[in-house]
């Protein structure tokens, strides 16, 4: 099994989030209709996929949960089947670089912690020909919570992704033609709780096993990395939902 599965298999999410923040950027929602579609773009393991669908109170509404690694797709359909969703969420496989739906199709899309593999300014103006006159997106998105940002930090960024501060997000925001709802940072143990925690006993466990394998131990010392460098530095950086509307 390729390394990176075998840290991310099962785990209850694949990035930071917690059940409180979705509902909180839910509640922003305030004209969203009663039989609301939804696309929930990189859905991964779901648990905002659930919480989403156990907090829309129609039954009308649909869910429509896409990702590009099918194993995750039947994990979703199985807790959905498990807790009674299943009329509310429909699992697509898909890419979010050329999403195979009509212009105008959805009421709200909805990305938690994957609209940076798409890249930030790029998902926001591409994903806006998919949502309804006055539609909503809501996603979230690693940021800068300071300005006097530790070297250190920014350069460990640096070769990874181009982090942004909250105002240069807001600002393309506004020029791709939307109006801003609300932004509000995640806690920090939001990173941990159900992300890197898990993949922390994950390292541990799998440490003596590629002990002998160099590519694999890489793959396991940049992602404790990735962590130490949280634990360090979450007071500068952290992830931030955006919450915005289509303009009429
Ligand atoms: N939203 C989930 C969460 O917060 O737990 C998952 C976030 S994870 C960081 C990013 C997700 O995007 C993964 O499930 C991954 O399989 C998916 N993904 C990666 N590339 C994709 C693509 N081109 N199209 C659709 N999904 C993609």
């Amino acid at each position: 099994m390729d390394i990176f599965y075998e840290i991310h298999k099962d785990l209850p999410r694949e990035g930071p989030g917690d059940n409180a923040s979705t509902r909180k950027a839910l509640s922003y929602l305030k004209n969203l209709p009663k039989d609301a579609k939804i696309l929930d773009i990189g859905c991964g393991p779901g648990m905002q996929t659930l919480e989403l669908a156990k907090n829309l109170e129609s039954t009308s509404c649909k869910i429509i949960a896409l990702d590009n690694h099918e194993p995750f797709l039947k994990v979703v359909d199985e807790k959905a089947k498990k807790e009674n969703l299943s009329e509310k969420i429909q699992t697509h496989y898909g890419s979010m670089f050329s999403l195979e739906f009509e212009d105008e199709s959805f009421d709200c899309i909805w990305a938690e912690g994957s609209i940076y593999i798409i890249g930030f300014k790029r998902g926001i103006k591409e994903w806006k020909n998919f949502l309804k006159e006055g539609g909503y997106l809501v996603v979230s998105e690693i940021s800068w919570l300071k300005f006097d940002v530790p070297e250190e930090a920014k350069e460990f960024w640096s070769t990874k992704y181009p982090v942004k501060q909250i105002y240069e997000n807001l600002h393309d925001i506004k020029e791709s033609g939307y109006e801003i709802i609300e932004h509000f940072t995640l806690p920090s143990e939001s990173w941990r709780t159900d992300y890197y925690t898990p993949i922390e006993n994950r390292i541990t466990s799998l440490w003596d096993k590629y002990i002998n394998d160099q590519e694999a131990m890489n793959v396991l010392y940049d992602t404790q990395q990735e962590i130490n460098m949280f634990n360090k530095y979450s007071d500068y950086y952290g992830y931030v939902f955006y919450v915005m509307r289509v303009k009429n």
